[in-house]
């Protein structure tokens, strides 16, 4: 039997100017608290110090699970009646918490301080308390501070407001330093070691991540830096790595075959390196993705599949479901639409895919009640009453608490959206 490992097919300049629907109306999405799950997993000396209400703790602590083994490396800071009414000084309250903290847990090297809703519906300046915490406890510890509220956010912009607090406070590049990559956006660390691996390969000497695992380890950034994205999420990041100096890479986003191996050429063709040891480097591993990918694709060509917007990962999942799955997207519906970092995934996704930026829940809902996709793909919220309704669904928030991104990871996430149509069809059994 041969077997086709697909390098990629040919983009035809799919939805690059294809009209987007802008909605502007009521939103179902989780807030930037959420990304504190994998935030604290990736970077190992860090400590995410929520300030908001007594939801805002449930939020953080039923979505990260409870941990029994370990002291967690988040908490909240609840804001009580006192502080809303004014009656308590907020700040001096918040330093007496951080120093607490921080004398029980010597191996924190990075503290955020991460705004809610009611931080800032009370004003409280967390970036002021940032300064002054950081200049009383450096070069010990670094305080941070970021928003997660879900004020006119979603839930992966609480990554993006973290990555960018950090940009700022990374090392210069050396003058004489040869021009490095980095990779930007919080991935497993094994879906990271195994980019490294494939990175090295190909040739590009001395890769660094952003995040790092440690404090230690964040990478130098200035004028010789390119970057790379591994989320389409990271707007403010990329902006504030720009104002340093270091120039992105313009690449689809390394999710399935096609995108993987595109991200890769895209960062070999930066540093001078040819296609083709991009090929050879990786024909193994796509060998092998695609095989795994063809049994996957039994249960998912032809089926229609619809997009809720929530992560901000629609346009690049719609087109590896597309076309490595075989499936229909009936619509992409994304928070919001970066023109300029999705451009190659525009240029990818079938010509005809009705996209969507922002959220009218109702109308939306309406549309995809109207087109009863085999598939949908949304956030918690509206998932149980789709199920109801007799919509099979698959929860977004998946996506960013399971590896899915690079060659190895690229079946599994298939596999996500292949679960809930075999449930689905067992249940209509
Ligand atoms: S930050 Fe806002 S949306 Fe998020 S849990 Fe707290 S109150 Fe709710």
């Amino acid at each position: 039997m041969t077997t086709v490992i697909p390098l990629h097919a040919e983009a035809t300049g799919g939805c690059s100017t294809a009209p987007v629907l802008r909605e502007r109306g009521q939103r179902e999405v989780f807030c930037g608290l959420t990304g504190i799950v994998w935030l604290h997993r990736k970077i190992q000396d860090a400590f995410f110090l929520v300030v908001g209400s007594r939801t805002c703790a449930h939020l953080v602590q039923s979505a990260a699970g409870v941990m029994i083994f370990a002291e967690p490396r988040f908490a909240t800071a609840i804001i009580d009646e006192r502080d809303l009414a004014g009656l308590a000084d907020a700040q001096d309250e918040l330093d007496r918490v951080v120093t607490r903290l921080l004398e029980r847990r010597p191996e924190i090297r990075t503290l955020f301080l991460v705004g809610s809703c009611p931080s800032e519906v009370i004003k409280l300046d967390l970036s002021r308390a940032a300064q002054r915490l950081s200049s009383h406890f450096m070069p010990a510890v670094r305080v941070l501070n970021y928003s997660g509220s879900g004020i006119e956010t979603t839930f992966t912009q609480g990554e993006d407001a973290c990555l960018a607090s950090l940009v700022p406070t990374l090392a210069p590049l050396p003058g004489a330093a040869a021009p490095g990559l980095v990779v930007v956006g919080a991935l497993p660390d094994v879906v990271e070691d195994q980019f490294a691996r494939l990175l090295a390969e190909i040739g590009i000497a001395g890769v660094q991540f952003l995040p790092a695992r440690h404090a230690a380890r964040m990478p130098a950034v200035g004028a010789g830096t390119r970057f790379l994205l591994a989320q389409p999420f990271l707007a403010d990041t990329a902006k504030a790595l720009e104002g340093r100096g270091a120039r992105r890479i313009a690449a689809p986003f390394p999710l399935g075959v096609e995108g993987t191996t595109r991200w890769l050429e895209a960062a070999a063709a930066a540093f001078g390196i040819p296609a083709s040891r991009v090929a050879r480097v990786t024909e193994a591993a796509r060998a092998r993705a695609a095989a795994a990918l063809a049994r996957q694709r039994t249960a998912l060509q032809g089926k229609t599949v619809f997009f809720f917007p929530d992560s901000q990962l629609e346009l690049p999942i719609a087109r590896f479901l597309a076309r490595e799955l075989g499936m229909q997207v009936l619509e992409a519906g994304t928070p919001y639409l970066h023109r300029e970092h999705l451009a190659d995934e525009l240029a990818l996704l079938p010509a005809g895919t009705r996209l969507s930026e922002g959220q009218d829940v109702d109308r939306q809902l309406d549309r995809c009640r109207d087109q009863r996709p085999d598939l949908t793909v949304c956030g918690l919220g509206l998932a149980n009453p789709l199920e109801a309704e007799g919509l099979a669904t698959k929860w977004s928030i998946e996506l960013v608490f399971t590896p899915i991104h690079g060659y190895e990871q690229a079946a599994d996430l298939a596999e996500l959206f292949a679960r809930p149509l075999r449930r689905r069809e067992l249940l209509s059994a």
